[in-house]
């Protein structure tokens, strides 16, 4: 038997309805912010992500599947959304276009990490991406957006938010941050110890014991930030309380990527047995100029979807299926079925959902497939039905039954 890859998991015919329910929401969600989709290819070149996603996180270090292609051209699967964006965005010439360009995607993306309850290898993302706009706003509409997504989908979340600063004012705290663990570097993880030389703020979200212990008493950015960025980062709180949107500062929020810039936030829900991050994001104002664009200000974030309907699941949200049945045509004999499949038809036709007998079930079986289908009508055509022109549809839920003509079939199921 062929096995699937470790890793990677089928959306089973009786779960994809859930799938496209989150995708329905957060389109639905885009299109009020008036954010419109971009579609990117599956795989790049190595490069972009290496410039893109920075070459001291863990995810171009660890975890990203890389392979030479038959023309000798080293590829990678996307480990994220962003740096594709921005690749055809300043391929495609929108950077020289009406802006802000705002953008969505749902892509699968690639790590290869150990798997584990809610991260695969392959995995799905839901991305926003704002181009061109600098303000303030513009990271509060961002916010808004996601916190709309989430409670939308009935999640209970709580957001944090935090100032990265610009280059400018994150050289002086990188040196604070040095200062502060350079007597610690012993006892700070292997990869605590490389980071320290080359991007110390990424000390700051290790996730190993002893690190977060020391990381405990680190000094604060919001200490070390610019007066602009310290003026962007008060707005953004005026826009939140605008917004009526709650959040709490939390300064050990940084992001595991490089060009990140000011604004980054992290949404977690609060749900009891469903804790952790749903959602994250920020500003990062150095990219689009990293990857070979002309320097532009960015504001976005992503949210796994995986994630995002475990949280669900653990926490009762019910997702309504909507390919339940309207009716069941249940036939007696061929004659009958023969019946069936063409009031189907017509109901069809008319956009009503109709189910019928493909497997030469009895009328009990067919009932008890109607049942399982969980179909709100069962219409029963017999030999007495048939020469009276009607069938005798039967609902599930209150159990009472009534004749209806052939001819008004649609008018009797339209808006049931
Ligand atoms: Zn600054
Ligand atoms: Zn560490």
């Amino acid at each position: 038997m062929m096995n699937i890859p470790k890793g990677t998991k089928d959306v089973l015919p009786n779960d994809s309805y859930k799938w496209q329910y989150v995708e329905g929401v957060a389109r639905d969600i885009a299109k009020r912010f008036q954010l419109k989709e971009i579609r990117t290819p599956t795989f790049e070149h190595t490069e972009l992500f290496l410039r893109g996603v920075g070459d001291t996180t863990d995810i171009v270090t660890k975890e990203m599947y890389t392979f030479k292609d038959k023309g000798d051209r080293s590829i990678t699967l996307k480990p994220e959304g962003t740096a594709g964006a921005v690749r055809s965005f300043i391929e495609n010439g929108l950077a020289n276009g009406v802006l802000p360009a705002k953008l969505y995607y749902i892509t699968p993306a690639f790590r290869y990490e150990r798997p584990q309850a809610g991260r695969l290898r392959e995995f799905h993302q839901f991305g926003v991406e704002i181009f061109g706009a600098k303000g303030a706003q513009t990271d509060a509409e961002t916010i808004m957006l996601a916190d709309s997504l989430l409670k939308a989908l009935g999640l209970n979340v709580k957001l944090f938010i935090n100032s990265i600063g610009c280059k400018q004012c994150r050289a002086a705290y990188n040196k604070a941050l040095k200062d502060f663990f350079a007597p610690h570097l012993n006892e700070l993880c292997y990869d605590c110890k490389n980071r320290f030389e080359k991007n110390p703020l990424r000390l700051l979200d290790c996730k190993e014991e002893t690190c977060k212990k020391i990381n405990a008493s680190a000094p604060s950015i919001i200490d070390y930030l610019c007066e602009d960025c310290n003026a962007h980062f008060t707005e953004l709180r005026a826009y939140l309380d605008l917004a009526g949107i709650q959040y709490e500062i939390d300064p050990r929020i940084v992001r595991g990527l490089d060009y990140y810039t000011r604004s980054v936030f992290e949404f977690v829900s609060t749900s009891i047995g469903a804790q952790g991050t749903v959602c994250a994001g920020g500003r990062y104002d150095g990219l689009i100029e990293e990857l070979g664009g002309n320097p532009m200000p960015a504001v976005g974030f992503a949210a796994g979807i995986e994630r995002l309907l475990i949280v669900m699941e653990q926490t009762g949200v019910k997702i309504p299926d909507p390919a339940v049945p309207t009716v069941y045509l249940a036939g007696m004999d061929a004659e009958c079925r023969q019946k069936a499949f063409e009031v189907a038809t017509k109901l069809r036709l008319a956009g009503i959902i109709a189910e019928i007998d493909h497997m030469d079930r009895s009328v009990k079986a067919q009932f008890k497939y109607a049942d399982k289908l969980g179909a709100k009508f069962v219409a029963v055509i017999g030999g007495n039905e048939l020469s009276e022109g009607v069938m005798n549809v039967k609902s599930m839920a209150t159990g009472e039954s009534e004749k209806v003509a052939f001819a008004n079939a649609v008018e009797y199921f339209f808006n049931k």
